[in-house]
């Protein structure tokens, strides 16, 4: 992490003021008074619900050795050194940009509508087995999140993986100006943040910002099967870059030629790199794709084919995407309650369908939020898509989830499907389904809570 003294800290960040000693020396930084760690710079953010300020002597008091101090929140407690800001989260920011223009790290920025995290992971795999890595933990990948991740970054770091989330126009342009990336992976284009963004071209155009800061002669992995992608992306006015398409159509630079699914794994081969089989410990066509992205730049990193194989195989990936859990009464879950939109969401119906060895299938499927005026239609096209010679019966929780429903009985005999909106009468209908040779995909939006469902079930 980084490690400073508090006159090279005040260097790092515009118009600010030191209070205390400048020899003094930070390790790290903290924007939350309860995880403070011995030595850090604690930064007081002033949030919707909390001010950091109100904490900041209880910080220094557990060990932070310095804290900021915005200038318009009055008076800052005696005999603590500080450096006095305009804006904490504008210091935290500039600090992470000034941080990382000062360290040697190549970076790798991943961002898309649908599967960075597990990209992310993927690409943090292969490359830990050549490279001192470092990679955003969990989901930190917003303003905030991005920073501090750059902060906690050792000097020692060759590569660093960070994740690029966004919700509106502007945020990943900012998120690449802290980065600076030397690789960009956008992994897909889908419909999440459509109700802030609008249209999926406004949000092609948000993912496609984090070309705005990165190395003009860097490498750009993107989703060759996106249309919006091919047409928005502006090859004059990116003449240097190197750009690499990924996807599951033979007209992409990279696309898999064979796909095994196994037990909790998958095997698959690609177009180039010879006869090279690669395994990942992930189920579902998306995460090969994912995969191939990662393999996309970690190749450009000089990681060896044989590196490259190793590293996918013993990927371990942030928890709660497709995981497949056994219960007692025999029935086997495809757990996905992480988050739903319709491309996840189609990805994980394509997967349930199929898996081989069970003989009955069904899928429990929660509401999509946040999809904006077209939410109904969503809905419907993934009703749409349900096959019943593919999938035995469909249960839904939650209101729009009803819209899934409606399409789905159109081909459905009556009894298959079904609407919930007591997830105890869901547990109830689910447990009479259970036995070993049944299959159930379970899926919703973060705010559907479905893995109050799965736990339920015996
Ligand atoms: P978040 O926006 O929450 O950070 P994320 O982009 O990091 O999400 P992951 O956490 O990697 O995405 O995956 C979330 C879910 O998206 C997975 O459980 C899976 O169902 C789906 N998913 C992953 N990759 C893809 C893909 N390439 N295409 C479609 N769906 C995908
Ligand atoms: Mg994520």
């Amino acid at each position: 992490m980084i490690k400073r003294t508090l006159i090279e800290i005040q260097q790092m960040i515009e118009d600010a003021e030191l209070f205390g000693p400048g020899e003094q020396r930070i390790t790290g930084v903290q924007t939350d008074s309860r995880n403070i760690q011995e030595g850090c710079l604690f930064i007081p953010l002033v949030g919707e619900h909390f001010n950091g300020h109100d904490f900041v002597a209880q910080a220094i008091e557990k060990g932070a050795s310095a804290a900021l101090w915005q200038e318009d929140q009055g008076q800052p407690p005696e005999g603590i050194p500080l450096v006095r800001v305009q804006d904490t989260l504008l210091a935290l920011q500039q600090l992470a940009a000034s941080y990382r223009r000062q360290h040697q790290a190549r970076v790798i920025g991943v961002t898309g509508s649908n599967g960075k995290t597990t990209t992310k992971d993927l690409v943090a795999a292969i490359l830990e087995t050549t490279y001192h890595v470092h990679k955003t933990d969990g989901n930190y990948n917003n303003h905030i999140g991005l920073p501090l991740t750059i902060l906690s970054m050792d000097e020692k770091v060759e590569m660093a993986v960070l994740e690029m989330g966004m919700s509106g126009r502007g945020e990943i342009e900012l998120l690449s100006e802290l980065a600076q990336p030397e690789a960009a992976i956008i992994t897909n284009i889908g419909e999440a943040h459509l109700l802030q963004l609008g249209s999926r071209e406004e949000i092609a155009r948000a993912k496609l910002e984090i070309l705005s800061r990165m190395k003009p002669d860097g490498l750009f992995v993107f989703p060759g099967d996106e249309p919006l992608i091919r047409s928005l992306f502006d090859q004059e006015e990116h003449a240097a870059l190197k750009y690499i398409s990924f996807g599951e159509s033979t007209e992409n630079d990279l696309y898999p030629i064979s796909m095994m699914q196994e037990e909790a794994s998958t095997l698959f081969m690609l177009n180039t790199h010879g006869l090279s089989a690669y395994r990942i410990p992930l189920l579902g066509k998306h995460n090969v794709i994912n995969a191939i992205a990662a393999i996309a730049v970690c190749k450009y990193m000089g990681v060896s084919e044989k590196d490259v194989v190793r590293g996918l195989k013993q990927a371990k990936i942030t928890g709660m995407r497709i995981e497949k859990l056994q219960k007692e009464s025999g029935l086997t879950i495809l757990n996905d309650c992480y988050n739903a939109s319709p491309a996840s969401m189609k990805a994980a119906i394509e997967l349930v369908s199929e898996m081989p060895g069970y003989r009955h299938k069904g899928v429990v499927l929660g509401d999509m939020l946040e999809l904006g005026e077209k939410e109904n239609e969503y809905h419907r096209e993934i009703g749409q898509i349900l096959d019943p010679k593919k999938i035995d019966w469909v249960y839904t929780f939650g209101p729009l989830a009803e819209y899934i429903a409606e399409e789905a009985s159109n081909r459905y005999p009556l009894e298959a499907v079904q609407c919930f909106a007591s997830k105890q009468h869901l547990i109830e209908a689910l447990q009479a389904k259970a036995d070993k040779d049944t299959i159930v995909l379970v899926k919703g939006s973060r705010g559907m809570k479905l893995e109050e469902v799965i736990d339920g079930i015996k």
